[in-house]
């Protein structure tokens, strides 16, 4: 089949994407956006197009040739709860919502990778395209899975990208084994007893003592976990019912942890446990720790890495991918497939000029769209290869 001309996709792309920043949507409302992508997919001719998976998740299937071997590609489509700042012409037209991480860029690019393999071929098997929702939330992947996505669109590797501020626009970079990290959130409620901030004695106040849990947590990573291991515990907010002249009965402390493997995980909510105690103990008030797992760590498979590597040598420019970057302490809801089936994630530069991802001011590079395609119908053409 005759190649698709790329000054035209590049085009396509550009205004699907623009089209997509102007109408951000929250995780699982992306009902505009999900049909967007459903209409896009059906024009290209792909052979099942698939809509309400997971709520608002689309997935769509393409087959050639006769192998049975099945690559999925994934992208996310959610939005955050930002107020946008830009003058830019495709600027957010839903208040309080924008298209700060780029995901309106992966889905963009996802869908010019279906119409380039739709039309050119290239490959023997069936290739999923999976658009998911609620990547923020770190619920939607899960809500994919638990509506069968497994059972009902099987595949046997999965590949994934996000767009990088700071990385070199055409630039590819990945690593075997954990790229990004689980994602842990904690509240820890002290409660005593309020009284005049001119009486403490009277009364067993409990800002003093929050202030010595949050000092003290500093000694899980420092003093309790093994300095092999990377982890991060972060006091994010500290709310308490005290007035300026009267002592807080009550305190709320919130924070986040990060960690690549479930036993630091688990390592780190049981020292937390035995410092919010032992300091509530201290303090004479009492104590309740929650915790919870948000978000899995996400670890590439080595030979589906390797494979990405290749694929992404074949596209980018000499000297522009690198096979072993750093890992990052941020968390991806992509590794809840990586439960399933073996894959890789990787990161595509947003130029070096980018604002941060969750910036106000942040927006994709329309300059990558081309190369998060191209890798795309790459590691298809590389893992489901023809004759
Ligand atoms: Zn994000
Ligand atoms: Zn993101």
């Amino acid at each position: 089949m005759a190649a698709l001309d790329q000054e035209a996709l590049i085009a396509e792309m550009t205004a699907w994407r623009r089209d997509l920043h102007a109408h951000p949507e929250f995780g699982f409302e992306e009902k505009r956006t999900a049909a967007f992508v459903a209409t896009q997919l059906r024009a290209f001719g792909l052979d099942e197009v698939v809509e309400g998976v997971g709520g608002t998740g689309v997935v769509a299937t393409l087959r050639r040739g006769s192998g049975n071997r099945a690559i999925a590609l994934r992208a996310d489509m959610d939005a955050l709860r930002i107020t946008e700042q830009a003058s830019h012409g495709h600027v957010s037209q839903n208040p309080g919502v924008m298209h700060a991480c780029g995901h309106d860029g992966h889905t963009a690019m996802l869908l010019g990778a279906a119409r380039m393999l739709a039309s050119e071929g290239g490959f023997d098997g069936t290739v999923r395209f999976i658009f998911q929702p609620a990547e923020e939330w770190g619920k939607g992947a899960l809500a994919m899975l638990d509506d069968g996505l497994m059972t009902r669109f099987p595949f046997d590797e999965i590949f994934g990208l996000h767009n990088m501020p700071g990385l070199p626009l055409g630039h590819f970079e990945t690593r075997p084994g954990p790229i990004m990290s689980a994602e842990d959130n904690f509240e820890i409620v002290l409660r005593g007893v309020g009284g005049h901030a001119a009486r403490p004695h009277l009364g067993r106040e409990v800002l003093v003592a929050a202030c010595a849990v949050v000092t003290n947590l500093q000694t899980i990573v420092s003093r309790r976990l093994s300095p092999a291991d990377i982890s991060v515990v972060s006091v994010t907010e500290l709310i308490t019912d005290g007035t300026r002249n009267a002592l807080p009965g009550f305190a709320r402390i919130l924070g986040d942890a990060r960690s690549f493997r479930p036993e630091v995980s688990a390592a780190i909510e049981k020292q937390m446990r035995i410092i919010a105690e032992g300091t509530a103990l201290t303090y004479n008030c009492t104590v309740e720790v929650t915790y919870t797992r948000e978000f899995v760590p996400l670890v590439n498979d080595v030979d589906a890495t390797a494979a990405a590597v290749d694929a992404a040598t074949s596209v980018f420019a000499p000297g522009a991918v690198k096979g072993k970057g750093e890992i990052v302490t941020a968390s991806e809801d992509f590794a809840r497939f990586l439960d399933h089936v073996p894959g890789c994630f990787a990161y595509i530069g947003n130029g070096e000029s980018s604002a941060p991802l969750h910036n106000p001011s942040f927006d994709f590079n329309d300059a990558a769209l081309i190369h998060g395609a191209r890798f795309h119908a790459a590691i298809v053409r590389h893992r489901l290869p023809e004759g």
